[in-house]
């Protein structure tokens, strides 16, 4: 059993290769421990990148 944990989050991750491919073309960072991800789920208080590119809803 994994804790009942359906998606860690990045902030959780300690594999820096893991974090670098899930943050590719991340759109959002954690205020909190500056992780980047591209989902705003995988961090734990997301905050939108000024620089990412946005094609629309
Ligand atoms: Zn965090």
């Amino acid at each position: 059993m994994r804790h009942g944990i359906a998606h860690d989050k990045l902030c959780t991750i300690e594999d820096t290769r893991t974090i670098s491919s899930l943050s590719a073309n991340a759109t959002v960072s954690c205020s909190k421990c500056g992780v980047k991800a591209h989902d705003p789920a995988d961090v734990c208080d997301p905050v939108q990148l000024p620089e990412a590119h946005t094609f629309g809803d």
